[in-house]
């Protein structure tokens, strides 16, 4: 049994297409996530197919174990936002999940603290489960702000958020410069900043709900590296982007124990 699970902290695996994949290859990596995980109920699993595939493949894994959920929300509820997918659109279309805040969102279209966080709420009004990311850039790291940086995206993300919300809620730790790249936090690095970041969880309600939260780890996550990774403490489950858009690289995921 894993730490993240001698925690109590149930781990999560998501899968993040972004922008990859079409229709028969999304329904086909799914079906074969679903056969996978069959009764599992150690590990949950979510897939963040692209907006156009949700329906779908949410009907494929209907009463399935694998969770679906999508890549981003509008923070509005309705209206005449051209081009946007409300939260309860998503819920319509049998989503429980929703990442916001990914870096690709924040640095290729500007999204800023505020928005991220009018995002999560309109997420939470909605009863959608969002996955907040925050990470520094490699500049910051480098420049040693990476504390400051987390810390200010996730106040600002979970600003109002009601205690009782916060169960309903995920951090996903993702360092920019991991993303894609290959190049991976070693555990102690990623270590550091989760027990940072449950600090900060802490500091914003109380110790005992920032024990009780999930915080996932992204940035390269592989088969050969995602055993070292769970074995930290804090880290409770991958968030998880190209290694998700193949089976052969996302199943053996589950075998992280
Ligand atoms: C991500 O997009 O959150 C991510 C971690 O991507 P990758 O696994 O490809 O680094």
């Amino acid at each position: 049994m894993s730490l993240a699970f001698r925690s109590g902290r149930r781990p999560i695996l998501a899968g993040n297409w972004k922008m990859n994949l079409e229709r028969k290859s999304a329904l086909g990596l799914a079906a074969a996530v679903r056969e996978r995980v069959g009764e599992r109920d150690d590990v949950e699993v979510a897939l963040f197919p692209p907006f156009v595939y949700l329906d779908e493949v949410a009907r494929l894994l209907s009463g399935a174990k694998v969770k679906v959920g999508a890549q981003n929300c509008c923070d509005e509820a309705s209206g005449a936002f051209t081009g946007e997918i409300s939260a309860a659109m998503l819920v319509d279309v049998g989503c429980d999940w929703v990442i916001l805040g990914h870096s690709e969102r924040r640095h290729l279209y500007g999204e800023g603290d505020a928005l991220v966080g009018a995002k999560v709420k309109a997420a939470l009004v909605a009863g959608l489960k969002p996955i907040v990311c925050v990470g520094e850039t490699l500049a910051e790291r480098e420049g040693k702000s990476t504390e400051q940086v987390v810390s200010r995206q996730l106040s600002a993300a979970l600003a109002g958020v009601s205690r009782l919300d916060l169960a309903r809620l995920v951090v996903a730790y993702d360092p920019v410069g991991a993303i894609g790249t290959g190049k991976t936090a070693t555990p102690d690095q990623a270590g550091e900043v989760h027990r940072y970041l449950r600090g900060v969880l802490g500091g914003l309600h109380d110790m005992e709900v920032a024990k009780s939260m999930r915080i996932l780890y992204g940035g390269s996550v592989k088969p050969d590296n995602v055993r070292d990774l769970m074995q930290v403490a804090d880290i409770d489950g991958c968030l998880v982007g190209g290694a998700s858009l193949k089976s052969e690289s996302f199943l053996p995921l589950l075998e992280f124990r």
